[in-house]
């Protein structure tokens, strides 16, 4: 069964786009110079409009996670077990992502991750999943 495949939307669609040529982006606040994720019309800190999409470094630490033994949903029946986190990358956005290439059993809080582009959707783009960094 298929991974379900999110749809751009004209709002994500540059975040998307990035991912084509292994690039994470994000919308940064011309105002306040808050990043902002997930993409919005207006910056959630200062409620400006002015946003640009910027290239982050595509590194960070697991804020927290978990080990899904049974799937989240019948297509990641294959995938089981792996790991859901909430990763906080360095520009202070924390987001939802998958921990891959590891042993679920060795990830932990505070790990260092740095993107990675593994995972290939079915028109180019890509899932920025995360793997940690060798220590
Ligand atoms: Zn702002």
């Amino acid at each position: 069964m298929p991974r379900i495949e999110p749809a751009p939307t004209p709002l994500s669609e540059p975040f998307w786009e990035a991912t084509r040529a292994d690039t994470l982006k994000a919308q940064r606040c011309n105002s306040c110079q808050m990043f902002v994720w997930y993409p919005r019309d207006f910056c959630p800190e200062c409620l400006g409009a002015d946003l640009t999409w910027v290239q982050l470094q595509g590194t960070g630490s697991i804020y927290s996670f978990n080990v899904m033994r049974k799937p989240g949903n019948p297509m990641m029946g294959d995938e089981v077990p792996y790991v859901v986190a909430l990763v906080d990358l360095d520009e202070g956005i924390r987001m939802t992502t998958n921990i891959v290439g590891v042993d679920p059993e060795s990830v932990s809080c505070d790990q260092r991750v740095v993107v990675d582009w593994s995972v290939e959707l079915e028109d180019g783009r890509k899932l920025p999943t995360f793997t940690p960094l060798p220590t």
